[in-house]
């Protein structure tokens, strides 16, 4: 059949650095997605976390649709509309003051990383590189954002990395303040981390984080690629915690589902780049910012959706911790800060994230036995009732 012949040609053509599932998605509106074969799915991952307003939104189509007639690409060397459009919007939203595009997670990382340290070797005049990280961080896979990704599973056969990188155990602010040299330049973290499974730090972690920083004159970078544009319920996760980064970087969401990445930060900081320190080709082209100007458009128009996502938010985590309460020996922990959900397990993930695939609803499984959910911030009550149904018969059949 087609899909057959398709999956054929996948394996054959493409590079195997997914274990991707044997089935093709075509087709995507709101929260639903259908495969080749016309089977249709609920989908909780979302792109991980990427399509936050759902699947193909009708204002992000026009918007597209609207940009690609009028102009795809122009350089860097010219001003660019959509691209004012959006750093405006980003600005007025955080507190940043100067925006630098990209195209990913990862580039913005770079970008990051490359201003801190330039920050404080031109401006401050201090010769400081060094940069702490989380023990189970991701940050990303080109080489310095790998290097701060602080699990070597993902490092293995890649060595040598990138000098002047450190790594401390998340939440345990004695570790981090030992960890303290005179010539650390950055600290950088998620607020939330993601891919390590969902790991939210004690109220006044990244409040100590701050204190910190600012007695060391140390720089706070937050990566907020998977917790930014509204994942959290507030557009930013920093908002949750009363602290502000000195750079933040975004990506994940904030395109709707075009490639784009971001590096926000304050004046003082932006200082460190002047014309030609760093650059991209693509960074911050009309048609992605077109797309992303739209997506914030419609998540702050009235505060309907982030309302929504907090909301729905506290929907999920009372319905899986009703899951936890009747599987105990299955699920450990329920943890969520908005629509970024972790559901640890007492074993691992893969056959549950396949069962639920079979029964048409489409979740994640990040760290081995975390169930991730990072649905469109759109979801419906009804349909996390579905999700938490489906797990239900699939633990009922196993326990
Ligand atoms: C996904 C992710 C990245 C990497 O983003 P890419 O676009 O894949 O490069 C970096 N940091 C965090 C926190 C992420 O979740």
């Amino acid at each position: 059949m087609e899909s057959r012949r398709l999956l054929e040609e996948s394996a054959h053509y493409l590079m195997h650095t997914y274990n991707r599932f044997p089935i093709i998605l075509r087709k995507g509106r709101g929260m639903k997605v259908w495969g080749a074969d016309g089977k249709e799915y609920l989908d909780f991952v979302g792109g991980i976390a990427v399509n936050c307003l759902g699947h193909c939104h009708p204002k992000v189509v026009i918007a597209v649709q609207k940009q690609v007639q009028r102009l795809i690409h122009v350089s860097n060397y010219y001003h660019i509309e959509p691209q004012i459009k959006l750093a405006k919007i980003l600005v007025e939203n955080s507190f940043a003051d100067k925006v630098f595009f990209c195209n990913s997670g990862a580039e913005a990382n770079e970008a990051a990383i490359k201003l801190a340290r330039r920050y404080c070797r031109e401006v401050l005049g201090q010769n400081r590189f060094e940069v702490i990280t989380a023990i189970n961080s991701f940050h990303g896979r080109t080489f310095a954002a790998l290097t701060a990704t602080g699990q070597e599973k993902f490092h293995k056969g890649f060595e040598p990395l990138v000098p002047g990188f450190n790594y401390v155990p998340f939440n345990d602010i004695d570790a981090l303040e030992a960890a303290i040299t005179k010539h650390t330049c950055a600290i950088l973290l998620e607020p939330i981390q993601g891919e390590g499974g969902v790991k939210i730090p004690d109220p006044d972690y990244l409040r100590d984080v701050r204190k910190l920083c600012d007695k060391h004159g140390i720089l706070l970078i937050f990566d907020e690629v998977q917790t930014g544009i509204g994942r959290t319920g507030t557009l930013f996760a920093y908002e949750h915690f009363s602290v502000t980064p000195d750079i933040m970087t975004l990506a994940k969401g904030l395109g709707g589902g075009l490639p784009i990445g971001a590096m926000l930060a304050t004046d003082k900081v932006a200082a460190g780049f002047e014309p030609g320190s760093h650059a991209s080709t693509f960074g911050g082209n009309p048609l992605v910012c077109a797309a992303a100007a739209t997506t914030l458009d419609v998540l702050l128009e009235d505060g309907f959706i982030l309302d929504q996502c907090r909301r729905m938010g506290k929907h999920i985590r009372l319905k899986l911790e009703e899951l936890k309460k009747e599987f105990p020996s299955i699920i450990s922990e329920v943890r969520n800060m908005g629509l970024l959900v972790g559901m640890e397990l007492t074993r691992e993930g893969a056959s549950t994230v396949k069962a639920c695939m079979e029964r048409g609803v489409l979740i994640n499984c990040t760290a081995g036995n975390v169930l991730r959910f990072m649905p469109p911030l759109i979801v419906t009550e009804k349909e996390i009732d579905h999700l938490a149904d489906i797990l239900g018969q699939i633990f009922d059949h196993r326990a």
